[in-house]
């Protein structure tokens, strides 16, 4: 798929609309803790700005729902700090402006939170047409966005003159799709985080991809299940037992020993697990505090929950990382935002950053974990996409960057 370059845009006296993932990590003071994405952005903001148009920059921050207090999803921080790092005054445009406002030649408008109208998740016409009028020409550049067909990232690009990719879209695009395309073999895939049923079109489409896959966190526990390992209180799903079955017989590994380790099944699953065990009443009615252990699979009990992979499993999966020449990594093998359940986390990341491999990294608490962890500048590429990531992995076309490609 060829994207439509801005490049072959003439932008001179024009209003551009850009769309952007100002998505921004906020404290509960409403202060910007991360301004990496709204960094991303810029050269998209600058190149526009040079062709000597003015900017109309629309993009959502968090869920708000109705009845709730909204000021908490104002982007009013992002357009300080946008005119900090620009050095050029932003017109922070609030209340109903979709209607029209009015803007002059070089100017840059920042729009609050387009998710405060109704329309915008619904992908309605009305805004959509609304919003097309505010511009002559709409820039995808939010690629974190672009798995959702919503009016500010697909409905609108129905009803403006001309559009087109911004770099950083562009950017997204063409390295992971060279990734996917022709990567350099082995592969190794890992894929960790609380659910698998977030995760298992990934997955599916994963396994075809890839000469390894390597399993940890919530979703482990789910094969581990599948496998029929006692998991005791830890997070699984259910109902995505019999597809995690499926999924392993698919991937060579038989079901006829009691083993998670499979030499000739591309899937690779913990041998062994940190848990933590349930508090509970001793005979005198005193809760009972209980430790943190590691324990083989085979050995998990009622009360334990299984919060973290271990010692021999970390071993085992550096193998994997160390003769893999491309390594494709999405979400956290255990519940490492508590430092007692961060181990596989850090050494699987430490070991992903000193390997050899190419190594693409998506999700935002996968690449959370990369700087609290600071090796994030030794991944060679790291994806500003979440979901929007996992569904270009699964190998969906995205509606965002359809509705901003040649046709
Ligand atoms: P995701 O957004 O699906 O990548 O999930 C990320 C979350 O998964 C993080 O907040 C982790 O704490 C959580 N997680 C990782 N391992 C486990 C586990 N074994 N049990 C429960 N949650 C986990």
């Amino acid at each position: 798929m060829e994207l439509i370059s801005l490049k072959d845009l003439d932008l001179s006296n024009k209003k551009v609309i850009i769309r952007e993932d100002f998505n921004v990590p906020i404290d509960e003071n409403c202060n910007i803790t991360d301004n990496t994405k709204i960094i991303m952005c810029l050269p998209t903001i600058r190149y526009v700005l040079s062709k000597g148009a003015s900017v109309i920059l629309l993009s959502h921050l968090g869920r708000p729902k109705k009845n709730e207090d909204l000021s908490k999803y104002s982007l009013k921080n992002v357009a300080k700090e946008l005119e900090k790092i620009l050095n050029k005054k932003i017109k922070f445009i609030q209340g109903n402006w979709a209607e029209g406002f009015s803007l002059n030649a070089g100017e840059i408008a920042l729009c609050e939170n387009v998710r405060f109208f109704d329309g915008e998740e619904k992908n309605d016409e009305n805004l959509s047409k609304k919003l097309a009028r505010l511009a002559d020409v709409f820039v995808m550049d939010a690629f974190a966005c672009a798995h959702r067909s919503h009016s500010s990232t697909e409905g609108i690009t129905h009803f403006i003159k001309e559009k087109a990719a911004g770099f950083l879209l562009e950017k997204e695009i063409n390295s992971l799709s060279k990734i996917l395309e022709a990567p350099k073999k082995p592969v190794l895939a890992i894929v960790g985080g609380a659910k698998i049923s977030t995760k298992i079109s990934v997955l599916n489409n994963l396994a075809n991809k890839v000469d390894y896959l390597i399993l940890g966190g919530g979703i482990a526990n789910t094969f581990l299940k599948a496998r029929g390992f006692n998991i005791g209180l830890s997070l699984y799903e259910k109902s995505f037992v019999k597809m995690a079955k499926n999924l392993l017989q698919s991937c060579n590994f038989k079901a006829d020993n009691k083993k998670t380790y499979n030499k000739n099944a591309k899937i690779l699953l913990p041998v062994d697990v940190v848990v933590s065990e349930r508090e509970f009443k001793d005979s005198k009615g005193i809760f009972v505090k209980t430790d943190i252990k590691a324990k083989d699979v085979t050995n998990v009990l009622e009360n334990d929950k299984i919060l973290d992979i271990g010692d021999l499993s970390i071993k085992n999966y550096k193998n994997y990382i160390n003769v893999s020449e491309t390594i494709l990594w999405n979400g956290p093998l255990g519940v490492f935002e508590d430092e007692r359940f961060a181990n596989a986390t850090k050494k699987i990341a430490l070991s992903v950053a000193n390997s050899k491999a190419f190594s693409v990294v998506g999700g935002g608490d996968t690449i959370f974990a990369m700087e609290k962890f600071n090796i994030k500048k030794n991944i060679s590429y790291v994806s500003t996409g979440g979901g929007a990531f996992l569904e270009f992995l699964e190998g969906k076309v995205l509606p965002g960057v359809l509705a901003v490609a040649k046709k």
